[in-house]
């Protein structure tokens, strides 16, 4: 059973706002500014919706915030751990922290997330970046105004990555990104140790939120203007498993569609051993649920699924897709890929690349196998040669991309009705926006638009995106 924060715990870690917020003002009074902080996220949405709640505890503390970490006062990096090159990533950038750190002896150094849960790497964090303040795991978070406080008095760096499954701490502060949308968790953690995937070991087992605290923070986004909501768990399909309460994430679903306000629901990720009927049957009769799915195969050859551990087969796995596709008029289909997965042999792979032309997925997000230290595929040897790996992948993009065109020249005259997100980043003339399928259409308009649902009609596609004029 999931268990959760008490009160009287969260009121011990508020009562750490008071002297931050001290703290700050002393440092207001002696650089004539609030101190600033960059929240760098890292990885997957989990991690996006974690740094909001981050960013809203710097709020309540009285930080201002910045992009650029040459201006910040407090850096946090929150961390993935799901790649090896993810990591890389991380530990350079601390390389540049503290340089700027030589110059700037103030500043706090904070690092957490999934990465850093790992023993071994907040040890080497702990004897090799000493100028890091801070490593402070998942399960940890809710806990950040009072480890901020205690590190800042703190001479050496401060840990706090317990093992633990995580108790669900609710009513944390949050800034969000955007006003018209918004990630929800609903779980926490995951079950399944696919024999790759180091999340079950940095995220704890699965723990599911209160339903009533669903809906409530849901009310809450609707009321405050947002439209769309992402739900969110590692494997969502296995949500109200730890509840007392008899539901499952089709109940759930069917619940937060009945919320007055909101537009669309989307959500991600779900376990292909798990999706079944019951969600099917939701998804196609709740009108809000966009008709997009994200399931990931990971690879096509029943032999290194089992290796995966991934306790479906290729057949099953279609057959599921195929009934969603009956079922959802319109549905936008996307998965992720592992290519290089160390039993991988060439047969298997070509049998990956089949069930991608069998599938057609609108999107793919596929990577090459990354060893993970303590994962049982960590031990295992490696089939193929690393040069062989990178052609294979190569090779999937470019069958994946043919795809990924036709299926977009089919929207070429059709009328869509869009969320616009705002100005696009790469031409300020345009506007980027999202269909409910989540096709991104560029377009021409006034940046008023952002936050509207409208109407566009597709003149164009191009293997990412789509463009279109205003109906
Ligand atoms: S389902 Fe598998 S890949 Fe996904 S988080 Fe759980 S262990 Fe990792």
């Amino acid at each position: 059973m999931a268990q959760y924060i008490n009160n009287d715990e969260m009121m011990r870690v508020a009562s750490f706002y008071e002297p931050l917020r001290q703290r700050n003002l002393l440092f207001e009074q002696e650089f004539g500014r609030k101190p600033r902080a960059v929240v760098e996220t890292h990885g997957c949405q989990q991690n996006e919706n974690d740094s909001e709640r981050l960013r809203g505890m710097l709020a309540e503390a009285g930080y201002d915030f910045s992009d650029d970490i040459n201006d910040a006062d407090v850096v946090v990096f929150n961390t993935c751990a799901v790649r090896e090159n993810a990591e890389d990533k991380i530990f350079g950038r601390i390389g540049i922290l503290k340089h700027i750190k030589e110059h700037k002896p103030h500043m706090l150094i904070a690092l957490c997330g999934c990465m850093v849960q790992q023993q071994h790497i907040a040890e080497k964090i702990r004897t090799v970046h000493p100028q890091v303040d801070l490593v402070f795991g998942p399960h940890a978070l809710y806990r950040f105004p009072e480890l901020l406080e205690k590190a800042y008095k703190s001479r050496k760096t401060l840990l706090s990555v317990d093992d633990s499954d995580g108790a669900i701490a609710e009513d944390m502060p949050v800034m969000r990104e955007d006003a018209h949308k918004a990630w929800v968790s609903v779980m926490y953690g995951c079950n399944n140790f696919c024999t790759y995937c180091v999340v079950p070991y940095v995220r704890g087992r699965e723990r599911s939120r209160k339903p009533e605290c669903i809906i409530s923070e849901i009310e809450e986004l609707a009321r405050d203007g947002v439209g769309e909501i992402t739900l969110l768990g590692q494997n969502v399909n296995s949500y109200g498993k730890d509840l007392e309460e008899d539901i499952d994430f089709a109940d759930l679903i069917r619940r937060v569609n009945d919320i007055e306000g909101i537009e669309r629901i989307r959500f991600m990720t779900s376990h292909p051993k798990d999706f079944g009927d019951r969600l099917i049957d939701a998804m196609a009769e709740c009108d809000k649920v966009c008709p997009q799915l994200h399931l990931p195969f990971q690879s096509g050859s029943d032999k290194v699924l089992a290796d995966m551990n991934r306790r479906y087969t290729r057949a099953e796995y279609l057959e599921k897709l195929n009934k969603a596709k009956a079922r959802i008029p319109n549905l936008a289909l996307t998965t992720d890929i592992i290519v290089g997965f160390p039993t991988e042999t060439q047969a298997d792979f070509e049998d990956t690349v089949s069930l991608l032309e069998e599938a057609e997925f609108d999107m793919i997000f596929s990577f090459i196998y990354s060893r993970r230290v303590g994962t049982p595929a960590a031990k295992m040897e490696s089939v193929l040669s690393d040069e062989q790996i990178h052609k294979n992948f190569e090779r999937m993009l470019s069958v994946q991309n043919e795809i990924s065109r036709r299926k977009n020249e089919a929207y070429v005259g059709r009328v869509c009705r869009v969320l616009v997100d705002g100005e696009s980043k790469t031409d300020s003339k345009m506007l980027t926006s999202r269909t409910d399928t989540g096709k991104i259409v560029n377009f021409a308009g006034d940046k008023s638009l952002a936050g509207k649902y409208i109407d566009v009609k597709i003149t164009k596609a191009q293997t990412w995106s789509l463009y279109g004029e205003l109906v």
